[in-house]
């Protein structure tokens, strides 16, 4: 027997069920514990036993992962999970993951099938937002690489050089809102440009991007010797969910000869219903955009999209000549372009397996379904906020994220409340800063949540919140 597979396949193929028959069991239940618990001392402890030098069995392995990993996790597939922009998950998802193990296909390139399913899933994510399906794109780790990656292109399309001579003092900028994600400063970090050069364009009360302020900022830039090449637009704003003007902002683009790109993190889900065509109408003409199948289209972690209308500029950012990497006409190294022209990554799993049974079992009916109901928990919570004494809604709900304040309490101490709403494990929210002041978030992507969950989360602030006052 060579190599490291057992000389016994029918022990660990009897192992695989079980582990498998506990996955289920866990999912099937997953609404009845606590949505988070702290790790214990003694449990972190566990884990850290050392590089052992003598193999343990599987059992010994699982039963530890069940004892000091199941218990304490993330709580993101909790009905009650309700902080940052998380995605549940779903039955269909893990078994695509165990599936794609099995294959353990290396996606940078070459020709093999794995490679065709995610061609399959990008023509999908083209066609979901309206971009033509002769574009380009790839899967990736997150929105973040996405955004970095759509960053690159753009500087690329503009000043191809700067592959090869970097920067060279150029000035190059790019314009946000000042509500983007925090991942588009730091897109312009990694390239080489500086943070400050993607430069924040303020919002108007209704937390879009003033499209005045962008021409302005557009025109003194290059008046002052810039390079403008690139602004985004955001569908969907981490904070509380607000769309900017994308068609608006295209136009600007246009005028000004500048990439236009949008980040549509969790947004780009949106797309798959009607009721949000019209809020979302422009980012069809994204030149890129960035999303994430992770986020509401529940698929697991991690399942990042970037998607480029031209694919040669897509290609000219990122593919390389390399003699360790010549692709042939035919056999196993043909098959190009390969996916590792891209972005930075050579070698890649094969992510695309998840997302193309998830949506193929599920289908854009349904999904779109699911992203109305989560709007739909969001806008009920809104309403009882509104009708509970002591509560306000501190920004208008466009999608999904609620987000409001706690009258009679410092920021202090609504920081502190939600902490001790993650201890309690009856919900768990998170908090951003609304206008100066700091907000309980809520943002329904978790397709388990329903209004008795949010409910249940709002009965204990209230309970807190009254606690704190006294
Ligand atoms: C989550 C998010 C990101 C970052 O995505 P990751 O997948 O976490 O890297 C970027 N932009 C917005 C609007 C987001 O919500």
């Amino acid at each position: 027997m060579a190599g490291l597979d057992p000389e016994d396949w029918s022990g660990i193929r009897a192992m695989g069920h079980q582990m498998l028959d506990a996955l289920f069991d866990r999912m099937e239940h997953v609404g009845e514990g606590p949505v988070w618990q702290s790790m214990p001392h003694d449990a972190r402890d566990a884990l850290r036993t050392g590089f052992p030098e003598q193999g343990q069995s599987l059992e010994e392995l699982h039963g530890r992962f069940t004892d000091f990993v199941v218990p304490y996790g993330n709580g993101n597939t909790h009905p009650g999970f309700m902080g940052w922009v998380h995605g549940a998950g779903t039955p269909v998802g893990m078994l695509a993951e165990m599936l794609a193990g099995g294959m353990n296909a290396n996606c940078g390139g070459r020709s093999h099938a794995a490679n065709e399913v995610e061609r399959e899933v990008i023509r999908w994510a083209l066609s979901m937002v309206g971009m033509p399906e002769d574009g380009s794109g790839c899967l990736v780790t997150g929105s973040s690489m996405a955004n970095f990656i759509s960053i690159i292109t753009a500087s690329r399309a503009q000043d191809i050089s700067l592959r090869s001579q970097g920067t060279g003092g150029r000035k190059m900028v790019g314009y946000a809102a000042t509500t983007a994600h925090g991942c588009l400063p730091r897109a312009f970090d990694l390239a080489g440009f500086g943070s400050d050069a993607l430069r924040r364009v303020p919002v108007l009360a209704d937390h879009r991007m003033d499209l005045i302020a962008l021409k302005r900022m557009i025109r003194e830039d290059r008046e002052a010797g810039y390079i403008p090449f690139m602004v985004a637009g955001t569908a969907g704003t981490v904070d509380c969910g607000a769309i900017d003007d994308l068609a608006g902002i295209e136009a600007i683009a246009r005028e000004n000869g500048l990439w236009f790109h949008v980040d549509a993190a969790f947004g780009a889900l949106a797309c798959l219903s009607f009721r949000f065509q019209k809020a979302l109408s422009g980012i069809e003409k994204a030149d890129s955009l960035a999303f994430d199948f992770h986020k509401w289209a529940q698929v697991p972690y991690d399942a990042g999209c970037v998607l480029v209308r031209d694919r040669k500029a897509h290609a000219a950012a990122f593919a390389q000549s390399l003699d360790y990497l010549t692709r042939e006409p035919r056999g196993l190294a043909s098959g190009a372009p390969w996916f590792c022209d891209f972005g930075p990554d050579l070698s890649r799993g094969f992510r695309a397996l998840k997302v193309w049974m998830t949506l193929g079992h599920y289908g854009s009916e349904r999904m779109g379904q699911m992203v109305e109901e989560c709007c739909g928990v969001a806008t009920n919570l809104a309403h009882r906020v509104q009708m509970t004494p002591g509560l306000i809604l501190l920004a208008p709900v466009t999608l999904n994220i609620v987000c409001f304040g706690i009258d009679g309490l410092l920021d202090q101490d609504v920081s502190e409340l939600v902490q001790d709403l993650h201890e309690s494990g009856v919900a768990a929210p998170s908090t951003t800063r609304i206008n100066g002041r700091l907000a309980v978030r809520a943002a329904i992507v978790n397709h388990r949540t329903t209004t008795a969950d949010t409910d249940r989360m709002l009965d204990a602030v209230i309970a807190l919140a009254a606690d704190r006052r006294a």
